[in-house]
């Protein structure tokens, strides 16, 4: 079944001029750009897991690809190539026409080419590794943020988290919610954008509050969020009450946003690197000596994580 399967990908992919040699051989052979570092990132999709039953396969896809992207773009890397390795229940055509044209619309937006895989029979199941490249130097990493710093989180979170909410409790689900679940756009050119500007940069899978809490690990700082400041989008203020509403921008997941760390007098850079690029930034808390997140309301009062049940949603989604 395998080879069928593995033709029709490979008439349908773009190649790009670094794939010396892409789909069909062994392997691939791939140039990499002289003097940049390759940046590696792999995932995968299991059905019922990382994406309900029953999602489209254009959607899943899209995801497929898209968390990997994320990974690339919170490493300030440039995509470049990928491999999928498939495993399906059935050697379904019309599945696998499906979900590439998911997978491959994004793809083209990036300039990403698949260039290899492997395809099997087994449970749904999807891997994919991405790569991409940086010059030396400049990839942002978890562990650079320094005391002072400047928190900025790019698009708004809980959107995603508010979907998969809502459909879990069989409620309607809010079309512009479920666009952030099932089509998250990866931050790609903001991570490129950010270069020699951002300090620390993670993307944002497992909950804002758990991901910050990483880059203060990984930096040996702590930091303070500004409740009253996290960016909401009209569809999650429109949908949710308040309280359940930060719950999910600060613990939802899903959100494959930027939560990056950049050196206060670098404000004005930040803005103009992300209005170039046309997404949106806000600046929500600062980096301080010591460790773990203080959450601070509009009264500059702290605030305890998981008071209001944010426990509840940390890790939902993934
Ligand atoms: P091998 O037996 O050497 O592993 P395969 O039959 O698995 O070869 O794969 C043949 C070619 O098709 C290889 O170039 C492989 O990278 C590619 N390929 C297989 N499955 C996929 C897939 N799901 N997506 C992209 N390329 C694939
Ligand atoms: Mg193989």
């Amino acid at each position: 079944m395998e080879f069928s399967l593995i033709e029709r990908i490979r008439r349908r992919v773009d190649s790009r001029a670094d794939v010396v040699l892409g789909i069909g051989d062994d392997a691939a052979l791939l140039q990499p750009p002289p003097g940049e570092l390759l940046v590696v990132t792999a995932d995968t999709l299991n059905a019922g897991v990382h994406f309900p039953e029953g999602t489209v396969p254009a959607d899943i896809g899209w995801k497929t690809l898209a968390v990997s992207l994320s990974d690339l773009a919170a490493m300030g890397a440039a995509p470049a190539w990928c491999t999928l390795s498939l495993s399906l229940p059935t050697a379904d055509i019309d599945w696998l026409d499906a979900f590439l044209d998911g997978l491959l619309a994004l793809a083209r937006i990036h300039g990403i080419a698949l260039v290899g895989g492997d395809t099997t029979r087994g449970p749904l199941s999807i891997a994919l590794t991405a790569i991409g490249s940086v010059p030396p130097g400049q990839a942002l990493r978890r562990d650079a943020a320094k005391p002072g710093d400047e928190i900025w989180i790019t698009g708004t979170t809980g959107d995603a988290a508010a979907a998969l909410a809502q459909w879990r409790l069989g409620e309607s689900v809010d079309e512009r919610l479920r666009e952030r679940l099932d089509r998250p756009q990866p931050r790609v050119p903001a991570g490129l954008a950010l270069r020699g500007i951002a300090r620390a940069c993670i993307d944002v899978s497992d909950g804002l509050l758990a991901d910050l809490g990483h880059v203060t690990d990984a930096s040996g700082v702590g930091a303070c969020l500004h409740l009253d400041r996290l960016p909401c989008s009209e569809a999650l203020r429109d949908g949710v009450d308040e309280a359940s509403r930060l719950a999910l921008q600060l613990g939802g997941g899903d959100d494959y946003e930027l939560c990056f760390t950049a050196p206060a007098d670098a404000h004005a850079r930040v803005r103009d690197a992300l209005a170039r690029c046309g997404i949106r930034g806000t600046p929500i808390g600062r980096i301080e000596a010591g460790q773990g997140v203080t959450l601070l309301d509009a009264q500059q009062r702290r605030v305890e994580a998981g008071a209001r049940g944010w426990d509840h949603f940390a890790g939902g989604a993934t």
